[in-house]
């Protein structure tokens, strides 16, 4: 993508625009809108289903418990540059799965901040994230293991499945956690292939 602006003016630019959006009915039950974090710079594009309460009460992706877990493995790959969000910017009440309705209104903030970033690796944590992107999508413990290919926005990405790092704590199995790494490194070594 080709622009005048820098990605910093234009992240900045896509926080105003965001900030205080009422598009969906989950502006309603939100303390904060989570647009995500890290390097604008990233290769590696983390994203999962929604904020959960500890996001919502700060503002950042995946602080909780899970993001905890995800964050240990994002260390233990090594992963430089990174950035971190999710399908849908603001909190559904109870944590439920945030509805077609809403995925869809918050497609267009997410495939800007696609466009900002220009990742070159989408790593999609779960199921319903990878919903919100490919319409249909197959079970993880189907799908994972797989690079795949979609466009969001104008250009084509690769695509790297794996659990929600919720899922690899609440399943007490190391096999899943193992699973769940070597994803990581698969999307590390996709990188070596994507450039
Ligand atoms: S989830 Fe997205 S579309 Fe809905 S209110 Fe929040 S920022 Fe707006």
């Amino acid at each position: 993508m080709s622009h005048l602006l820098t990605k910093e003016q234009l992240w900045d630019e896509h926080k105003m625009d965001w900030a205080g959006c009422e598009e969906c009915p989950l502006h309603k039950t939100r303390k904060n809108i989570v647009l995500g974090e890290g390097d604008l710079d990233a290769n590696f594009l983390f994203v999962g289903e929604a904020p959960g309460e500890k996001e919502d009460q700060t503002g950042r992706p995946f602080v909780g418990r899970a993001g905890k877990r995800l964050r240990k493995a994002i260390k233990k790959a090594k992963f430089k540059r990174f950035f971190i969000s999710n399908v849908v910017s603001c909190r559904p009440p109870d944590n439920r799965k945030p509805t077609q309705g809403e995925v869809s209104r918050c497609g267009l903030r997410f495939r800007q901040l696609v466009e900002i970033i220009e990742p070159k690796i989408v790593i999609v944590l779960g199921k319903s994230a990878g919903e919100a992107i490919f319409m249909r999508f197959p079970s993880i413990k189907r799908i994972r293991g797989n690079l795949m290919r979609t466009y969001i926005g104008r250009n084509q990405y690769t695509i790297v499945p794996t659990f929600h790092p919720s899922y690899v704590l609440r399943s007490h199995d190391e096999e899943v956690a193992e699973l769940f790494e070597n994803d990581l490194i698969l999307a590390k070594k996709a990188l070596k292939s994507a450039t």
